[in-house]
């Protein structure tokens, strides 16, 4: 049987350029690679650079270097989200027609200090799985007319989503499928855990969640492979694919690749750095080894 492009699984490796790549992307990158192989699929890469500030073209193109040396190829053109932010507002746009989204004006440090207040009088405050706390509820209960209002004059904000009126909306559980090193099977979203989240940043046209299920969808992604540090985020962006009416990818999450201490890597880390390694005489096969495949 001849499988057209079309019916052909999708993968895709999604790193952002705001610093170099470690062994935990080697073994990301290389999974993607190997599992397109043996399912004689597709392999796309695409950078997310939406944070402007963060990233920059010497790390994207120390991405592709990098990627170059593992062997690993990808089909052309890469997709650079930050040419794509006319589609992502247009999906921010079908969600504040709908009422699902409202402009939020507080600050990080604004929030901060209100949450810090909060939990100075002995009250606890609800944090999202990443730890970060749950955005106030004022805003959100702002009627229309005043934050457009407020936006009419210019008023500096984000988008968020409203948590409750979107899980009303969606009625039922909503669960994913996994195939990770970790839980595995049908796995019930708890989106609700993340609060109000950002969908459109102040300074950026967009946010990490809103892209990403945007892109998935755009580009065919059939398999999303990628650390289980992003396994809580799947609840968000099972959410979102309800929300936009976009198919569901199949989800693994793997393993994480630790230091020595037990820590995850981060991309501040020379030692465990793809560049550092390739200098020091590493090859591709080495560190096919040192991420355990
Ligand atoms: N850009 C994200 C990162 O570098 C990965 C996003 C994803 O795979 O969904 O952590």
């Amino acid at each position: 049987m001849i499988t057209s492009e079309r019916q052909k699984p999708v993968f895709r490796f999604a790193p952002s350029p705001n610093g170099q790549l470690h062994l935990g992307h080697a073994l990301s990158a290389l999974l993607n690679r190997d599992m397109a192989e043996a399912w004689h699929g597709r392999l796309l890469l695409r950078i997310e650079d939406i944070d402007q500030a963060r990233c920059t073209p010497d790390f994207e193109a120390g991405i592709l270097r990098d990627l170059d040396w593992l062997g690993i190829g990808w089909e052309s053109p890469v997709r650079r989200q930050s040419e794509h932010f006319a589609e992502y507002q247009a999906a921010l746009h079908a969600l504040i027609e709908r009422g699902l989204v409202y402009p939020a004006f507080l600050t990080r440090g604004e929030v901060k200090a209100r949450v810090a207040a909060y939990e100075a009088a002995g009250e606890s405050w609800p944090r999202d799985p990443d730890g970060t706390p749950h955005y106030p509820a004022n805003d959100r209960e702002r009627p229309e007319v005043e934050w457009r209002d407020m936006l009419a004059s210019g008023r500096k904000h984000a988008w968020r989503l409203d948590m409750r009126k979107a899980l009303a909306l969606t009625g039922e559980l909503l669960f994913w499928t996994e195939t990770g090193d970790g839980r595995s099977g049908e796995i019930a979203a708890e989106p609700e855990a993340w609060g109000d989240v950002i969908l459109s940043r102040s300074d950026a046209p967009s946010s990490y969640h809103l892209s990403v299920v945007v892109d998935d969808a755009l580009q065919g992604v059939s398999h999303v492979v990628r650390g289980f540090d992003l396994f809580p985020t799947t609840s968000v962006h099972r959410l979102l694919q309800v929300l936009l009416d976009l198919p569901q990818p199949l989800y693994h999450h793997h393993r994480l690749v630790l230091d020595a201490q037990g820590r995850k890597l981060s991309k501040s880390e020379g030692d465990s750095g793809l560049a550092e390694l390739r200098a020091r005489g590493l090859s591709g096969a080495d560190i096919r080894r040192l991420v355990g495949l």
